[in-house]
Protein backbone atom coordinates (compact mmCIF):
# COMPACT_ATOMS: atom_id res chain seq x y z
CA UNK A 1 0.00 0.00 0.00
CA UNK A 2 1.25 3.55 0.06
CA UNK A 3 0.54 5.85 2.48
CA UNK A 4 0.82 10.23 2.27
CA UNK A 5 1.44 11.02 6.15
CA UNK A 6 0.70 15.29 6.57
CA UNK A 7 1.53 16.44 2.67
CA UNK A 8 1.72 20.29 1.86
CA UNK A 9 2.10 21.42 -1.13
CA UNK A 10 3.62 24.53 -2.80
CA UNK A 11 3.30 26.61 -5.90
CA UNK A 12 6.07 29.58 -5.19
CA UNK A 13 4.61 31.17 -2.40
CA UNK A 14 0.83 29.84 -3.09
CA UNK A 15 0.02 26.68 -0.66
CA UNK A 16 -2.57 24.53 -2.52
CA UNK A 17 -2.48 21.38 0.08
CA UNK A 18 -2.47 21.60 3.63
CA UNK A 19 -1.81 18.13 6.06
CA UNK A 20 -3.30 15.64 3.89
CA UNK A 21 -3.19 12.01 5.64
CA UNK A 22 -4.45 9.33 3.35
CA UNK A 23 -3.77 5.73 3.93
CA UNK A 24 -4.50 3.63 0.12
CA UNK A 25 -4.61 0.03 1.70
CA UNK A 26 -2.97 -2.74 -0.53
CA UNK A 27 -5.35 -3.43 -2.83
CA UNK A 28 -7.56 -1.29 -2.26
CA UNK A 29 -9.48 0.85 -4.74
CA UNK A 30 -9.38 4.89 -3.50
CA UNK A 31 -10.94 7.33 -5.03
CA UNK A 32 -10.38 11.20 -4.91
CA UNK A 33 -13.43 13.67 -5.23
CA UNK A 34 -13.79 17.23 -4.83
CA UNK A 35 -14.45 20.35 -7.15
CA UNK A 36 -12.07 21.85 -9.53
CA UNK A 37 -8.51 23.30 -8.15
CA UNK A 38 -8.81 21.85 -4.64
CA UNK A 39 -5.48 19.59 -5.59
CA UNK A 40 -6.75 16.61 -6.18
CA UNK A 41 -4.05 15.94 -9.38
CA UNK A 42 -1.31 17.83 -7.54
CA UNK A 43 -1.85 15.35 -4.46
CA UNK A 44 -1.51 12.47 -7.67
CA UNK A 45 1.39 14.26 -8.92
CA UNK A 46 3.31 14.25 -5.17
CA UNK A 47 2.65 10.02 -4.81
CA UNK A 48 4.46 9.38 -8.18
CA UNK A 49 7.15 12.44 -7.71
CA UNK A 50 6.13 14.14 -10.64
CA UNK A 51 5.22 17.33 -8.53
CA UNK A 52 9.65 17.66 -8.16
CA UNK A 53 9.46 18.13 -12.08
CA UNK A 54 7.74 21.63 -11.98
CA UNK A 55 9.65 24.47 -11.61
CA UNK A 56 9.09 26.52 -8.22
CA UNK A 57 7.06 23.43 -6.41
CA UNK A 58 7.89 22.43 -3.00
CA UNK A 59 6.41 20.31 -0.46
CA UNK A 60 6.56 19.15 2.81
CA UNK A 61 5.36 15.66 4.33
CA UNK A 62 5.96 11.98 3.40
CA UNK A 63 4.87 9.22 1.36
CA UNK A 64 5.40 5.81 1.72
CA UNK A 65 5.84 2.75 -0.26
CA UNK A 66 5.15 -0.41 1.41
CA UNK A 67 6.47 1.52 4.52
CA UNK A 68 9.77 3.03 2.59
CA UNK A 69 10.21 6.83 1.60
CA UNK A 70 9.46 6.98 -1.75
CA UNK A 71 11.57 10.52 -1.23
CA UNK A 72 14.34 8.74 0.34
CA UNK A 73 17.58 9.30 -1.84
CA UNK A 74 18.53 5.66 -1.31
CA UNK A 75 15.37 4.91 -3.50
CA UNK A 76 15.70 5.68 -6.97
CA UNK A 77 13.11 8.07 -8.83
CA UNK A 78 13.23 5.57 -11.30
CA UNK A 79 12.40 3.05 -9.11
CA UNK A 80 9.54 4.72 -7.45
CA UNK A 81 8.42 5.60 -10.98
CA UNK A 82 8.11 2.28 -12.13
CA UNK A 83 6.23 0.49 -9.13
CA UNK A 84 3.81 3.48 -8.96
CA UNK A 85 2.63 4.02 -12.62
CA UNK A 86 -0.04 6.55 -14.00
CA UNK A 87 -2.49 7.01 -16.54
CA UNK A 88 -3.85 10.38 -17.10
CA UNK A 89 -7.29 11.76 -18.48
CA UNK A 90 -6.27 12.37 -21.79
CA UNK A 91 -5.20 8.91 -23.08
CA UNK A 92 -1.69 8.97 -24.30
CA UNK A 93 -0.28 5.99 -26.16
CA UNK A 94 2.89 6.94 -29.17
CA UNK A 95 0.70 6.88 -31.56
CA UNK A 96 2.33 5.53 -34.41
CA UNK A 97 4.30 2.82 -32.34
CA UNK A 98 2.34 -0.93 -32.75
CA UNK A 99 -0.24 -1.87 -30.07
CA UNK A 100 2.44 -4.73 -29.02
CA UNK A 101 5.43 -2.26 -28.66
CA UNK A 102 3.44 0.33 -26.82
CA UNK A 103 2.57 -1.99 -24.43
CA UNK A 104 5.93 -3.09 -23.42
CA UNK A 105 7.31 1.32 -23.98
CA UNK A 106 7.87 1.38 -19.80
CA UNK A 107 9.96 -1.38 -19.71
CA UNK A 108 12.53 0.91 -19.83
CA UNK A 109 12.00 1.96 -16.32
CA UNK A 110 12.72 -1.53 -15.63
CA UNK A 111 16.18 -1.76 -16.87
CA UNK A 112 15.25 -4.82 -18.60
CA UNK A 113 13.90 -3.81 -22.38
CA UNK A 114 14.56 -6.51 -24.62
CA UNK A 115 15.86 -5.64 -27.87
CA UNK A 116 13.66 -7.75 -29.79
CA UNK A 117 9.64 -9.68 -29.61
CA UNK A 118 10.17 -13.01 -28.15
CA UNK A 119 8.21 -15.68 -26.43
CA UNK A 120 8.44 -13.67 -22.89
CA UNK A 121 7.15 -10.07 -23.95
CA UNK A 122 4.52 -12.31 -26.26
CA UNK A 123 3.66 -13.33 -22.85
CA UNK A 124 3.61 -10.43 -21.23
CA UNK A 125 1.66 -8.09 -23.79
CA UNK A 126 -0.80 -11.01 -23.60
CA UNK A 127 -1.54 -10.92 -20.11
CA UNK A 128 -1.14 -6.91 -19.80
CA UNK A 129 -3.90 -6.51 -22.32
CA UNK A 130 -6.05 -9.11 -20.81
CA UNK A 131 -5.63 -7.36 -17.38
CA UNK A 132 -6.72 -4.35 -19.00
CA UNK A 133 -9.60 -5.86 -21.03
CA UNK A 134 -8.37 -4.96 -24.35
CA UNK A 135 -6.96 -8.39 -25.33
CA UNK A 136 -10.20 -9.94 -27.18
CA UNK A 137 -10.40 -6.53 -29.21
CA UNK A 138 -7.08 -6.32 -30.66
CA UNK A 139 -5.12 -9.62 -30.54
CA UNK A 140 -5.53 -9.83 -34.18
CA UNK A 141 -4.09 -6.54 -35.07
CA UNK A 142 -1.52 -6.21 -32.41
CA UNK A 143 1.04 -4.59 -35.06
CA UNK A 144 -1.56 -1.89 -35.86
CA UNK A 145 -0.83 1.71 -34.33
CA UNK A 146 -1.73 2.99 -31.33
CA UNK A 147 -3.62 5.90 -32.66
CA UNK A 148 -6.11 3.46 -34.52
CA UNK A 149 -7.77 2.55 -31.15
CA UNK A 150 -10.63 4.08 -30.10
CA UNK A 151 -10.36 6.72 -27.40
CA UNK A 152 -11.54 4.42 -24.53
CA UNK A 153 -9.38 1.19 -26.76
CA UNK A 154 -6.68 3.81 -26.20
CA UNK A 155 -7.16 4.44 -22.47
CA UNK A 156 -7.21 0.02 -21.60
CA UNK A 157 -4.05 0.17 -23.90
CA UNK A 158 -2.35 3.36 -20.93
CA UNK A 159 -3.43 0.53 -18.77
CA UNK A 160 -2.05 -2.09 -19.94
CA UNK A 161 1.19 -0.20 -20.72
CA UNK A 162 0.99 0.74 -17.23
CA UNK A 163 0.68 -2.53 -15.93
CA UNK A 164 3.62 -4.50 -17.85
CA UNK A 165 5.73 -3.46 -15.57
CA UNK A 166 4.24 -5.04 -12.34
CA UNK A 167 3.47 -1.58 -10.30
CA UNK A 168 2.77 -1.89 -6.67
CA UNK A 169 0.39 1.06 -7.70
CA UNK A 170 -1.74 2.99 -10.15
CA UNK A 171 -2.39 6.65 -10.01
CA UNK A 172 -5.46 7.21 -12.25
CA UNK A 173 -6.45 11.04 -12.79
CA UNK A 174 -9.75 11.31 -14.50
CA UNK A 175 -9.46 8.33 -16.96
CA UNK A 176 -12.51 8.21 -18.25
CA UNK A 177 -13.71 11.70 -18.59
CA UNK A 178 -12.87 11.72 -22.34
CA UNK A 179 -14.67 8.34 -22.66
CA UNK A 180 -18.65 6.87 -23.79
CA UNK A 181 -20.51 5.52 -20.85
CA UNK A 182 -19.45 1.69 -22.83
CA UNK A 183 -15.65 2.94 -22.60
CA UNK A 184 -16.44 4.25 -19.42
CA UNK A 185 -17.89 1.10 -17.88
CA UNK A 186 -14.92 -1.24 -19.31
CA UNK A 187 -12.50 0.67 -17.80
CA UNK A 188 -14.19 0.43 -14.21
CA UNK A 189 -14.68 -3.34 -14.55
CA UNK A 190 -10.82 -3.24 -15.43
CA UNK A 191 -9.83 -1.65 -12.37
CA UNK A 192 -12.21 -3.70 -9.99
CA UNK A 193 -10.85 -6.69 -12.12
CA UNK A 194 -6.59 -5.31 -11.33
CA UNK A 195 -7.93 -4.38 -7.38
CA UNK A 196 -6.70 -6.77 -4.92
CA UNK A 197 -3.39 -7.25 -7.22
CA UNK A 198 -2.78 -3.41 -7.46
CA UNK A 199 -3.42 -0.51 -5.26
CA UNK A 200 -5.98 1.86 -7.23
CA UNK A 201 -5.87 5.73 -6.43
CA UNK A 202 -8.35 7.48 -9.12
CA UNK A 203 -9.36 10.60 -9.55
CA UNK A 204 -12.92 11.47 -10.70
CA UNK A 205 -15.72 14.07 -11.13
CA UNK A 206 -18.17 11.23 -11.58
CA UNK A 207 -19.79 10.74 -8.21
CA UNK A 208 -21.76 7.00 -9.64
CA UNK A 209 -18.28 5.96 -10.41
CA UNK A 210 -16.78 6.79 -7.20
CA UNK A 211 -19.69 4.92 -5.64
CA UNK A 212 -19.25 2.10 -7.87
CA UNK A 213 -15.16 0.98 -7.99
CA UNK A 214 -14.04 2.76 -4.65
CA UNK A 215 -13.50 0.62 -1.29
CA UNK A 216 -12.54 3.94 0.47
CA UNK A 217 -13.22 7.65 -0.83
CA UNK A 218 -11.40 11.24 0.74
CA UNK A 219 -13.27 14.40 0.05
CA UNK A 220 -10.68 17.37 -0.56
CA UNK A 221 -12.16 21.02 -0.69
CA UNK A 222 -9.73 24.26 -1.02
CA UNK A 223 -12.25 26.79 0.81
CA UNK A 224 -12.55 29.39 3.62
CA UNK A 225 -9.32 30.42 2.71
CA UNK A 226 -7.48 26.97 3.28
CA UNK A 227 -5.87 24.77 0.93
CA UNK A 228 -6.68 21.86 -0.33
CA UNK A 229 -7.10 19.63 2.75
CA UNK A 230 -8.87 16.92 3.08
CA UNK A 231 -12.58 17.40 4.97
CA UNK A 232 -14.00 13.86 5.42
CA UNK A 233 -12.83 10.07 4.34
CA UNK A 234 -13.70 6.87 5.10
CA UNK A 235 -15.85 3.51 3.45
CA UNK A 236 -17.14 4.39 0.10
CA UNK A 237 -20.47 3.02 1.74
CA UNK A 238 -20.17 5.68 4.58
CA UNK A 239 -19.29 9.01 2.75
CA UNK A 240 -22.28 8.53 0.09
CA UNK A 241 -24.56 6.64 2.29
CA UNK A 242 -23.79 8.95 5.72
CA UNK A 243 -21.54 11.71 5.57
CA UNK A 244 -20.52 13.07 8.32
CA UNK A 245 -19.87 16.75 7.23
CA UNK A 246 -22.77 19.14 5.55
CA UNK A 247 -20.19 20.15 2.59
CA UNK A 248 -19.49 16.24 2.11
CA UNK A 249 -23.09 15.58 1.73
CA UNK A 250 -23.61 18.56 -0.32
CA UNK A 251 -21.05 17.36 -2.97
CA UNK A 252 -21.80 13.98 -3.19
CA UNK A 253 -25.38 14.88 -3.97
CA UNK A 254 -24.31 17.56 -6.55
CA UNK A 255 -25.26 20.22 -5.07
CA UNK A 256 -21.80 22.25 -4.97
P1 LIG B 1 -9.45 19.71 -11.37
O1 LIG B 1 -10.57 18.95 -10.74
O2 LIG B 1 -9.91 20.91 -12.11
O3 LIG B 1 -8.53 18.83 -12.18
P2 LIG B 1 -7.57 19.60 -9.15
O4 LIG B 1 -8.25 19.28 -7.88
O5 LIG B 1 -6.87 18.49 -9.86
O6 LIG B 1 -8.59 20.33 -10.14
P3 LIG B 1 -4.96 20.88 -9.18
O7 LIG B 1 -4.74 20.75 -10.63
O8 LIG B 1 -4.20 19.95 -8.29
O9 LIG B 1 -6.51 20.77 -8.83
O10 LIG B 1 -4.65 22.36 -8.78
C1 LIG B 1 -4.64 22.79 -7.42
C2 LIG B 1 -4.22 24.26 -7.36
O11 LIG B 1 -2.86 24.35 -7.74
C3 LIG B 1 -4.99 25.16 -8.30
O12 LIG B 1 -5.19 26.38 -7.65
C4 LIG B 1 -4.06 25.33 -9.49
O13 LIG B 1 -4.26 26.55 -10.12
C5 LIG B 1 -2.72 25.26 -8.83
N1 LIG B 1 -1.68 24.74 -9.72
C6 LIG B 1 -1.68 23.52 -10.31
N2 LIG B 1 -0.58 23.34 -11.07
C7 LIG B 1 0.14 24.48 -10.96
C8 LIG B 1 1.39 24.94 -11.50
N3 LIG B 1 2.13 24.16 -12.31
N4 LIG B 1 1.81 26.17 -11.17
C9 LIG B 1 1.07 26.96 -10.36
N5 LIG B 1 -0.11 26.59 -9.81
C10 LIG B 1 -0.57 25.38 -10.10
MG1 LIG C 1 -7.07 17.63 -11.75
Amino acid sequence: GLEARRISAWFGDHQVLEDVDLVMAPGAVTALIGPSGCGKSTFLRILNRMHELVPGASLAGEVLLEGQDIYDPALRPIESRRRIGMVFQKANPFPTMSIYDNVLAGLSLTGKKPRRPNAETDGLVEQSLRSAGLWEEVKTRLASPGASLSGGQQQRLCIARALAVNPDVLLMDEPCSALDPTSTRRVEETIRQIAGEVTVVIVTHNMQQAHRVSDHCAFFLAAEGRPGHIVEQGPTEDIFERPQDQRTNDYVNGRF
